[in-house]
């Protein structure tokens, strides 16, 4: 398809952006000389801008959100007919939307049984850790209030998911952080710590945590939060072994296994949810991003009953329930959205598709290695997909974060918007992160895969 930028008034959009809107994640100094991009359509798995440019979004709009793709006319529609019918009433009530979302989503989830809403993948892991905080104080005498998180995880933008993410450029000038979030060490096989024993590298892995539940005390922690997959710490699986000992790790110690999904839930890496690639049974989930692909804002944090129930059946009914609201949790425009994107991902056979797809796209980067040493590793899941580039292959030296900024660039000329790691670690933000909608073809593959080998030739070519 062609878009008309005649059809709007671009260069007022582009003015107004300019001098009043203050872009996420952005260095404002070029936007004087180049103006913002402004993204004004989207249809499948392409985006154009003010300009007319046609980019294929190889990252689901930027951030890993749009998993069915742009335009669904369907989801709007769904999202329009509710907000006439009844669009808000606080979460204190029920609506239609969220009971029928909350059912079919506890139905993809063996296991699971609470779902709790509001609006963001930060604001669902500060749900997460409120609970477990008040269960501390409810069950453990105020005890068990540390929450452990790994390097290189992310939860999230507030200061307390901020405090538990293991991302450090992230963090910095952001401090002081909240207390009682204890770091543990990342499980990446290809960055394995040095007295790693390779070997057993999953087991070795998930044994540092304990060794660091032991110095902290167990009685003192309440529960461990985990990616399933790494996302924006450089796309990071677990090795063969880790979740399993996580797994015997938690119910040993008593901690809660809080797994967040707000990149890998609803399909990302080929199944509803990346903890069910492991046989993992958590006792909280977070997710957000896909749970609506963009169409709204939702988030839900969903518990085990055994975890509701500690809210339920309390010695203080005044003050022993959850006592959290998310104004816009009550917002119906969320799981109205919410719902049509998993009968979506249902009737089109999506799972199967990133599972496909992934596994092509993976094989065609992997083919890429004998062309350019600069690929150090091609990992990941389903649509969620990791290239670490490295100076030299023996030495596993990682590039300048400015060389995976120009293989961006470069594709972005092309036509091709890729993600990386962004400003997350110091000397590590060399892994370029792709996350391309689960509604892929193979053709869009490989217009990604002609785009980063004309990229990286031409970025090594300068080197
Ligand atoms: N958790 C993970 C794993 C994420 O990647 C993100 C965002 O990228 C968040 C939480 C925070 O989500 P949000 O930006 O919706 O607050």
């Amino acid at each position: 398809m062609t878009y008309d930028v005649n059809d709007f008034d671009s260069l007022d959009v582009v003015n107004n952006d300019r001098d009043h809107v203050w872009h996420h994640l952005a260095q404002h100094k070029p936007f004087e000389k180049t103006g913002p991009m402004v993204i004004v359509k989207g249809e499948g798995m392409r985006v154009w801008d003010s300009k007319g440019n046609e980019y294929l979004d190889a990252v689901s709009g930027a951030v890993w959100t749009v998993n069915v793709g742009y335009g669904r006319t369907e989801i709007a529609d769904a999202v329009r007919d509710q907000l006439v019918e009844m669009n808000y009433f606080a979460q204190t009530a029920g609506n239609v939307p969220a009971a029928k979302f909350s059912k079919k989503l506890i139905d993809k989830m063996p296991g699971m049984n609470r779902v709790y809403f509001s609006n963001s993948g930060s604001e669902a892991n500060e749900k997460a850790f409120k609970i477990v905080r008040q269960i501390a104080h409810k069950k453990y005498g105020g005890k068990k209030t540390k929450i452990l998180y790994r390097d290189r995880d992310y939860h999230g933008t507030t200061i307390a998911t901020l405090s538990a993410s293991g991302q450090y450029e992230r963090r910095n000038q952001y401090g002081p952080f909240v207390p009682d979030f204890v770091e543990v060490p990342h499980c990446c096989e290809y960055r394995a710590q040095e007295d790693a024993d390779k070997s057993a590298y999953g087991v070795w892995a998930a044994n540092q945590i304990e060794k660091v539940i032991l110095a902290e005390g167990a009685d003192t922690i309440g529960a461990l939060c985990l990616e399933p997959i790494t996302a924006g710490g450089g796309v990071i699986e677990a090795p063969a072994g880790y979740w399993p000992r996580v797994q015997e790790i938690c119910k040993q110690y008593d901690i809660l296994l809080h797994i967040d999904e707000v990149v890998c839930g609803l399909g990302r890496t080929g199944t509803w949810f990346g903890y069910q690639h492991y046989g993992v049974k958590p006792d909280i989930v977070t997710m957000a991003k896909g749970v609506a692909s963009g169409y709204a804002a939702i988030s839900c944090t969903v518990t085990t009953e055994a975890v509701f129930e500690m809210f339920k059946e309390d010695e203080d009914p005044r003050m022993g329930y959850f006592r959290d609201i998310s104004t816009f949790g009550g917002c119906t425009a969320g799981p109205a959205a919410a719902l049509v994107n998993m009968e979506i991902i249902e009737n089109e056979k999506l799972l199967e598709n990133a599972t496909h797809q992934g596994e092509y796209l993976r094989g065609r980067l992997s083919d890429l290695m004998s062309k350019h040493p600069l690929i150090g590793e091609v990992r990941g899941k389903g649509l969620l997909v990791g290239i670490e580039l490295v100076k030299d292959r023996a030495t596993k030296e990682p590039v300048e974060e400015e060389t995976v900024m120009a293989i961006a660039g470069h594709c972005m000329a092309n036509g091709v918007i890729i993600g990386r790691t962004n400003r997350s670690f110091k000397a590590f933000n060399n892994t370029i992160c792709l996350a391309p909608a689960l509604i892929s073809t193979k053709e869009d593959m490989d217009q990604l895969v002609a785009a980063l080998d004309d990229a990286i030739a031409d970025v090594t070519s300068k080197m």
